[in-house]
């Protein structure tokens, strides 16, 4: 089967055709700039080239539109006719406690996801946008919602609990959630595999290390805590996001750089992370690792705070499951990069983690990056969050 899946956000939206049978992509592509001027469509189709088609996007049904008239054209489409495309997949970021898997989408779920968006305002209802247009222009086809908090429901009370009056959890849901979890479920399973074991034998941690990074917990194939909580700021130092800090510092900051509250948020999201910690230098850890190795101040403290905050949710990870077998590096930068991941093994000494520093080098594959005598593993798996959506999809339909 055909499964489009989609990644809807408030101007952009990111698709992949993926055929559930041979796990296969044969196409993908990105609308930027929706609702605003210079929209554009850059499609690829597999073993093709990049075409960019630039065209007006004033809303996502026009998006769509354009993303379903590209797969199904005569020359460089992959399907012959949209009938053809058996099922939509659509990433959706906040299921809050309603959903602790994926679902067909109906009314019903659609309202659903609508009350969590109160918890995910940015998201969900980009997310929503993007659901009402394919059932608008795809009316027959079956949809499938899969929860970037679902993976991580199985948290006991005790891991998503805020130290703050049960009240607030009781009134407005505010709690720890966490995010990336399609991604960690993908990678822990897949880590296992590798490993040759099962993963309700195995206490895995997952780190992954993208513009957006989050650590978990998987004991025994389910997560019992994440690093990012009731949203993506909390947790590790992050591209432009704080991660942890004093909540007393918002007070602070707005007092003496006379700032709303809005705009301090602002600060803490997107001015912050490496990229505030480097004094703008940047947040993309190509150019931090430059910095490093180059020994230019600003980048060496963004890089040693980045990689002792991972260590350190390592440290509170391994107590939290009494042990770990293994430690998974996933996204952009635990994917390819051999340094921080090196700089982060260098903490684990008492783990008896030893790093294969020739496997240490691969990108891009599955690779054991630990010496056979290591006594904890630790794993390059890269993450493929379409596929898993698409996995979900078409296991949801087969029921
Ligand atoms: P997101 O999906 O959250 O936007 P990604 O998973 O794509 O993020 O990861 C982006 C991060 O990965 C960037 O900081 C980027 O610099 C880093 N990255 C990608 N390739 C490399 C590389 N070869 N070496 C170091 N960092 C890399």
């Amino acid at each position: 089967m055909n499964i489009l899946v989609i990644n809807c956000g408030s101007s952009s939206l990111k698709f992949q055709l993926i055929d559930s049978e041979s796990e296969q992509v044969s196409a993908k592509g990105l609308c930027e700039r929706i609702g605003i001027t210079g929209s554009r469509l850059v499609y690829q189709k597999a073993g093709g080239e990049k075409q960019i088609t630039e065209s007006p996007m004033p809303d996502h049904k026009k998006a769509i539109q354009m993303v379903i008239d590209a797969l199904t054209d005569q020359e460089s489409g992959v399907v012959s006719s949209l009938s053809l495309i058996g099922c939509v997949g659509h990433r959706i970021v906040h299921g809050g406690e309603r959903f602790a898997s994926s679902v067909v989408l109906d009314d019903q779920v659609i309202a659903a996801i609508e009350t969590c968006s109160t918890l995910a305002p940015l998201h969900n209802p980009a997310n929503l946008t993007g659901i009402r247009a394919c059932r608008e222009l795809m009316p027959d086809t079956p949809m499938v919602a899969v929860f970037d908090t679902a993976f991580h429901q199985t948290m006991p009370e005790e891991a998503w609990l805020y130290g703050i009056p049960y009240e607030y959890y009781e009134k407005y849901g505010i709690r720890r959630y966490g995010f990336h979890g399609t991604s960690h479920s993908y990678v822990s399973k897949r880590a296992a595999e590798v490993m040759g074991k099962k993963s309700s034998e195995l206490k895995l941690i997952v780190c992954h290390l993208g513009n957006g990074a989050s650590v978990s917990a998987v004991k025994y194939g389910q997560s019992v805590d994440t690093s990012m909580g009731l949203t993506p700021l909390e947790g590790l130092i992050m591209g432009t996001r704080s991660g942890d800090l004093d909540a007393a510092i918002i007070e602070l900051i707005a007092h003496r750089e006379g700032r709303t509250l809005e705009e301090v948020m602002e600060i803490l999201n997107k001015e912050s992370g490496v990229l505030g910690l480097s004094g703008g230098l940047s947040s993309d850890f190509r150019d931090l690792e430059d910095a490093y190795c180059e020994n230019v101040p600003q980048g060496v403290r963004a890089v040693r705070a980045f990689v002792y905050r991972v260590a350190k949710y390592i440290g509170a990870y391994t107590a939290a499951m009494n042990g770990v077998d293994g430690i998974c590096f996933t996204a952009g930068l635990g994917e390819n990069s051999a340094l921080i991941r090196s700089l982060i093994c260098d903490y684990l000494g008492y783990l008896g983690v030893q790093l294969d520093q020739e496997q240490n080098k691969k990108r891009g594959q599955d690779t054991i990056i630990s010496t056979p005598d290591s006594k904890t593993a630790v794993l390059v798996i890269p993450t493929n969050e379409e596929l898993a959506i698409a996995r979900e999809a078409a296991a949801l339909l087969q029921k």
